[in-house]
This record gives C-alpha cells, sequence and structure tokens, in this order.
C-alpha cells in the first residue's frame, strides 16, 4: 500500500506475544487516520457553508427523532503529558462559572436551531475534564439542558461522563447517579508508579477501587477503564502488573489507545523523554499482551481498540449492526445525530460536521453576541456519504454487504471501489480480510489492522497524504 513507513524492528529481548502479528504489523505498519468521523476533522473548513446548514435545519422538521448530545468541559486542574486534547489548564477560581454562562446561552440558542422536543436518546460529557466542575456546576449543567432539551429518564439511553479518578470522590458518584447518568468512564491509563510520573498523572489503584465500588454500589450500568499503551518507561512486565489491577476491579468495557507522540504537534508532550518510550516492537508486544491477557479474562474484542464483557451492550450492539464510531470513540447507536456543545465541540448533524470555535476567547465572543459559536465545517456530498457509510460498516460491524450498499448508493460497488479491492489483495492473501462475490469481512487476524482495512476507500487520504498531513500509526 501506499503511505507505508516502515518499522524499524530490533533485536527481540522477550518471547513475543503473537509473533506471527508482529510480523503482519512490520508488513503493513503506516500512518493513517482513525476514522471517528469521515471526511475526517482537518477537512472541515471555516468557509462551509453555514447559511446552508440553516436554512436545512429552518427547513426540516426533526420532530420527535432521537438526538445525542455530546458536552466539552475543557479546563483540567493539571497537565498530563501526553495530552493531545483541547483543554485549558487552570486553577483559577471563577472559570468555570464563566464557562457555564456561555454554555447556558450556546444551549438555549442551539435548542431552538436543532429541536427542543427531541429525546436526547445519549449524552456524553468530555473534556478536558468534566469532573472539574464542582458539584453546584455540575447540577446547573444538567438543569440548563433539561431545560431546553427532552432528556430521558429511560433505561434504553446512555448518559456518560469522563471521569479525572483525581477529581472525584464518592459523594460525586452519586451525585452522578441522581444527575442521571448511568455510564462512567475512567482515565486510568497505566497503573505503573514510574509511568505515572513520566505522564504527570499519579494515582493508586486503591484510589480508583474506592470509586469502582461506589459506582457499583449506585447501580451504574457500565464502567469503562481508559487505558493507553506505548507511554514511557512501558515494558511487558510493567504492563502486565498493570492489567492485574485493572482486572481485580473488572470493568464493562476497556478502551486501549495506541499513544500517539506527536510533540510538534501537542507542545505537553515535549515533557516526554522520546528515549523512554518503547521501541515501535515493543509497542505492539504490549498491544498483543493487552488483547490477549483480556480475552483470556472473558472480554470481548469489538472494533478496533475496545474490549467488553459479553453482558455489556456493546456486544450486543456489534452483532445487531448497531454499533456506531464518533469522536468519542464506540457506542450504541440510539441517534443518527450528535449536537455538539461548548468550545471546540463537534457535531454530526444530517449531511453537516460543524466544530464550534476552538479557543475560550473565541467562543466566548460568538456566544455573548448572540451568535452561533460555529467556526468550521463540512457538507458531506453523495460521494462522501458512500464512502462513510464503507468505512464505518467494516469498523463497527466488520463487515459490509456489497449489494445492499450498491443498491442503496445507486453503484456498482466492484466497478466503483475496484482500485480499493485491489489495494486489499494483499491483505485478503494474508487472511486479515475476506473480498467475496457478496460481501467484505474482516477476519479475526485483521482486527489490529482495521484502519488498514478502512484507508483504500478513502477518497481523500492520497491528496492528504501529498499535502504532508500528519497521522499516527495504524498499528
Ligand atoms: S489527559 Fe485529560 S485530564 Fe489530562 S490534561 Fe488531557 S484532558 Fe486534562
Amino acid at each position: 500500500m501506499q503511505h507505508t513507513q516502515p518499522l524499524v524492528i530490533p533485536q527481540k529481548e522477550k518471547p513475543a506475544h503473537g509473533d506471527a502479528n508482529i510480523a503482519l504489523a512490520r508488513k503493513y505498519a503506516c500512518r493513517g487516520p482513525r476514522y471517528t468521523s469521515y471526511p475526517t476533522a482537518p477537512h472541515f473548513s471555516e468557509s462551509f457553508p453555514r447559511e446552508r446548514y440553516l436554512d436545512w435545519q429552518a427547513e426540516t422538521d426533526a420532530g420527535t427523532r432521537p438526538l445525542s448530545l455530546y458536552i466539552h468541559v475543557p479546563f483540567c486542574n493539571d497537565i498530563c503529558y501526553y495530552c493531545a486534547c483541547n483543554k485549558v489548564v487552570t486553577r483559577r477560581r471563577g472559570v468555570a462559572s464563566d464557562y457555564l454562562d456561555r454554555l447556558e446561552l450556546e444551549i438555549a440558542m442551539q435548542s431552538k436551531i436543532v429541536g427542543d422536543r427531541r429525546p436526547i436518546t445519549q449524552m456524553h460529557w468530555g473534556g478536558g475534564t468534566p469532573t472539574y466542575l464542582d458539584s453546584g456546576e455540575m447540577t446547573r449543567l444538567m438543569h440548563a439542558l433539561s431545560r431546553h432539551f427532552a432528556l430521558q429518564s429511560t433505561a434504553e439511553r446512555e448518559y456518560a461522563i469522563e471521569i479525572d479518578p483525581r477529581t472525584v470522590d464518592v459523594s460525586t458518584i452519586a451525585l452522578l447517579k441522581g444527575l442521571g447518568f448511568n455510564r462512567l468512564s475512567l482515565g486510568i491509563q497505566d497503573f505503573d508508579p514510574r509511568v505515572q510520573r513520566a505522564i504527570n498523572r499519579i494515582q493508586t489503584p486503591e484510589s480508583v477501587a474506592t470509586l469502582v465500588d461506589a459506582a457499583r454500589e449506585h447501580g451504574f450500568r457500565s464502567l469503562s477503564f481508559d487505558l493507553i499503551y506505548g507511554l514511557p518507561f512501558q515494558t511487558v512486565d510493567s504492563m502486565e502488573e498493570s492489567l492485574e489491577d485493572v482486572l481485580r476491579l473488572r470493568p464493562d468495557r476497556i478502551a486501549s489507545y495506541n499513544y500517539a507522540h506527536l510533540p510538534e504537534r501537542f507542545s505537553s508532550q515535549r515533557a516526554i523523554d522520546r528515549l523512554a518510550l518503547p521501541s515501535p516492537e515493543d509497542k505492539l508486544r504490549l498491544a498483543e499482551l493487552i488483547a490477549s491477557t483480556l480475552e483470556s479474562a472473558g472480554y470481548l474484542h469489538i472494533g478496533m481498540d475496545h474490549f467488553v464483557l459479553p453482558h455489556d451492550e456493546l456486544a450486543q450492539a456489534q452483532s445487531r449492526g448497531r454499533l456506531q464510531r464518533n469522536f468519542q470513540g464506540y457506542s450504541l447507536r440510539l441517534a443518527e445525530d450528535t449536537l455538539g456543545l461548548g468550545v471546540s465541540a463537534i457535531s454530526q448533524i444530517g449531511n453537516f460536521y460543524l466544530q464550534n470555535a476552538p479557543q475560550l476567547d473565541s467562543y466566548y465572543g460568538l456566544v455573548d453576541q448572540g451568535e452561533l459559536p460555529l467556526r468550521r465545517g463540512y457538507e458531506m456530498n453523495a460521494e462522501d456519504r458512500l464512502r462513510r457509510h464503507v468505512i464505518m460498516s467494516l469498523i463497527c460491524d466488520l463487515h459490509l454487504n456489497k449489494a445492499d450498499t450498491g443498491t442503496r448508493f445507486g453503484v456498482d460497488f466492484d466497478r466503483h471501489f475496484a482500485d480499493a479491492l485491489d489495494a486489499l489483495t494483499p491483505l485478503a492473501g494474508d487472511g486479515l480480510v475476506t473480498l467475496g462475490d457478496t460481501e467484505l469481512r474482516v477476519e479475526p487476524a485483521g482486527r489490529p489492522f482495521l484502519r488498514n482495512i478502512c484507508m483504500p476507500f478513502d477518497g481523500y487520504l492520497a491528496a492528504d497524504v501529498a499535502s504532508g498531513g500528519r497521522f499516527s500509526a495504524t498499528v
């Protein structure tokens, strides 16, 4: 395939977990998008057709079609060196209150445009650190949302909040339950003290266990941990110990992310000693170790970086074709549209992607003038929608019905995607994907290569790479 950057593989020092996979990873290692959207966010533009979006909204009666909300809280108390999020590190008093003043104004404006009767089947508070807000501020924000949107109390809803365990105690867990959240996502990353010091994020397994116990006592349906591999000083031995701590707590979902070291883009990453990072081959071993340990412990590997216990709804959602991938990772597909609220938040509504102003001052300036704080956007065309369907089907459902896709989008699939199917032939030869007459199917061995399998269907990738687009390693 194009864009391939060979990995430098040093002499092995330890027995490898899955040598066959490591050989395949070496063969297919390259850089590419994570496909949390298609087209990817760099294609969003400041010259997007804002008026056309607003006209379309005015002409469209969304009625009671379900809606998903994403709320961005940008503040953090301290910097984690690996961080690539849009955040503001501050302990200045009053910043959250100032932010909520503007967020409330935006919530009121957006509900009039997007529709205030639409059942909110999904909600996700992300950041930054949503739990930077104190109890009163979180309550204020939820009440503002409930005044302007049709929040739900049914079991069939997914209301999630990202938690930095260092910022909450058991009383916060009770509050979150009372506010209507039913899913908690805890940022763990790694339990090894040396790794934690190197990334400036210290939290003990004991403190996390206390929160997990409280979450279970309060009946949270789903508890998720985020882990990161590829951090400084991580080794197979240290990861084995961290995974033991994780498995003792047995979260329902585990997201395991590949750390992308891009210090030229994210200044806090310059505090990470490049020489302490695991080599590419060691990183692959860490990924292998995480997958094999979690699968042996009874977790199912869904999508490309998520592991779930069989009772979890995400496991069933995949088999029923109700899994979706968006900027928050994988989730149930309970709504077609997502409205992003807050600085830098991204919406996907109809054929439009929309992103709010990424800096606080510009976000505040627009909202204070009574304007929607939109800064960038993109309107998908028919070809985008077709390619988006193909990529999201492969990355979520792990298969694609070619005939159905051709009928739905009015194309002869094999002819339309002849180049992509040619590019996938070597991956099919290695047993990663099956190119059948009626369907494409990702094989179990192809799971770590999902991004590679999607990339040939990306109509913009060649141009992105030619213009110097910077992506993370695919495996
Ligand atoms: S990783 Fe999370 S808590 Fe740490 S700086 Fe980034 S957004 Fe803040």
